[in-house]
């Protein structure tokens, strides 16, 4: 399925799932567009002193359960269709991991690449600057995603900051999540999307009593989840054969040890070149006779031309929709299992939210005390959505927007519709 029509897959999944659950015809409209969508157009001076307009798009699907949450994206693919698609399943992965947030995304379409670090900083402050009130610290709630980090959270952060009366910017600082820790971050934010995908491969393993000690893995994506998932992965003694990034693919049958490999990739921009491994074809890496694939890049890889080369056990989705429906019907018909993306990388948001908990309440948590509350939701989550999936006889991906949308519309319920 191509990036034009992300969004009606996420509709069609939506659908099937609101079908099998019997979701109210009348909420099932409400769900099924997001509430705001916002689009703006800003210049920014370049480095030659030169004016560039570029186009940033913030959507926010659905604020019933808290304040709109997601991250920003910026990439040269990004688009309305795929934020859209991107914001709503924010709304069903908040749900899941029960957390008291709605859902949104957003980002600029740009490849940071070929931008200077000066030009991104003054991109991402008039960015944050033409969203205006839009954004705000218990109303839209942005974090990184793919090719934003710490220091972009850290500039949107200054520059909200700036735009308030001084006396309320100090209690403002959760308007962005995934900020630096010495500016307000949460430890274990950084490593929290790969900490969350590995406690529910464990939780997997843990049920399947299947031994990850002897696990083979590969990952697609080396960046902030990819890179993560695969260091916890292996500090439980599971191997990594493969990895592959947007520069190319790797492969060693003896492992490959991915901190050195993300020492490599800091150094070096991507995966390619990487001695202590051999380069593959993108067929070769997807082909990799391994227990556990991590999909940790973008959307639609796995599709109806790709799926019939994997050959692991179980797909952890690491990245935001990287199966298509085709690609979803053709890993079903091979018995491989899933761990949906709304379940599989919410570990994120839920570090987010404790970020966001312990700015609001001025505190500080150790990293046991992040892990030990990550691990229980993530956990908990999981038994859900299996629970959930046995009650209607489901696959886990239906039953994962199913526990989402019973919890949307009994609130919906309650509270009416105004008037
Ligand atoms: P990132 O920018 O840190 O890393 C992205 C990785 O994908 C890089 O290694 C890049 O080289 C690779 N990549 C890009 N194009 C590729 C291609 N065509 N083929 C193979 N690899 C390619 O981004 P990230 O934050 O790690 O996000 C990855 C995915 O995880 C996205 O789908 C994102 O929405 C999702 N996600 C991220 C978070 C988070 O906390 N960062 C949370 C939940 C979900």
């Amino acid at each position: 399925m191509s990036k034009l029509n992300l969004f009606d897959m996420v509709t069609a999944r939506y659908e099937k799932a609101a079908k099998v659950m019997n979701l109210d015809v009348e909420i099932q409209k409400i769900l099924g567009r997001p509430m705001n969508e916002i689009i703006v157009n800003f210049p920014v001076v370049m480095d030659d002193g030169k004016i560039q307009i570029f186009t940033g798009y913030r959507v926010q699907h659905n604020n019933v359960l808290g304040p709109f949450k997601g991250g920003l994206r910026y990439h040269p693919q990004v688009n309305i269709d795929e934020v859209r698609a991107l914001a709503a399943w924010m709304t069903w992965k908040c749900a899941i991991v029960d957390l008291p947030y709605g859902g949104a995304k957003g980002g600029i379409q740009i490849d940071p690449k070929q931008y200077s670090l000066k030009e991104l900083e003054h991109i991402t402050r008039r960015f944050t600057y033409a969203l205006g009130d839009s954004i705000g610290p218990d109303y839209d709630i942005p974090a990184p995603d793919v090719n934003t980090n710490p220091q972009i959270m850290a500039w949107i952060l200054d520059t909200y900051l700036s735009t308030v009366p001084p006396q309320e910017r100090l209690r403002s600082i959760h308007v962005v999540t995934g900020k630096p820790v010495e500016a307000g971050g949460s430890l274990g934010r950084n490593k929290a999307t790969g900490q969350g995908i590995v406690f529910t491969i464990e939780r997997w393993a843990q049920k399947k009593n299947f031994d990850l000690k002897k696990a083979t893995f590969f990952v697609q994506g080396f960046g902030n989840v990819g890179s993560w998932a695969a260091r916890i992965l292996c500090q439980h003694g599971s191997k990594l054969l493969a990895a592959q990034d947007h520069t190319g693919s790797i492969y060693n049958k003896d492992g490959i040890d991915p901190e050195d490999l993300q020492k490599y990739v800091e150094a070096n921009g991507g995966v390619k070149g990487y001695k202590k491994a051999t380069e593959v074809s993108h067929e070769q890496f997807l082909g990799t006779e391994a227990d556990i694939f991590i999909p940790a890049a973008l959307e639609s890889q796995i599709t109806k031309k790709t799926a019939p080369l994997i050959k692991a056990k179980l797909v952890a989705e690491g990245a935001n929709g990287p199966t298509d429906i085709e690609g979803d019907e053709v890993l079903f018909s091979k018995g491989i299992e899933i761990i949906p993306d709304v379940l599989c990388n919410a570990g994120g948001v839920c570090v987010s939210y404790f970020e966001w908990l312990q700015n609001k309440r001025s505190e500080f948590w150790d990293l046991d005390d992040v892990d030990h509350k990550l691990k229980r939701r993530m956990v908990d989550a999981y038994d859900r959505v299996d629970e959930i999936a046995k009650k209607f006889n489901t696959d886990s991906r239906t039953a994962s927007y199913i526990v989402a949308l019973q919890k949307l519309e009994f609130v919906y319920k309650k509270r009416g519709i105004f008037p």
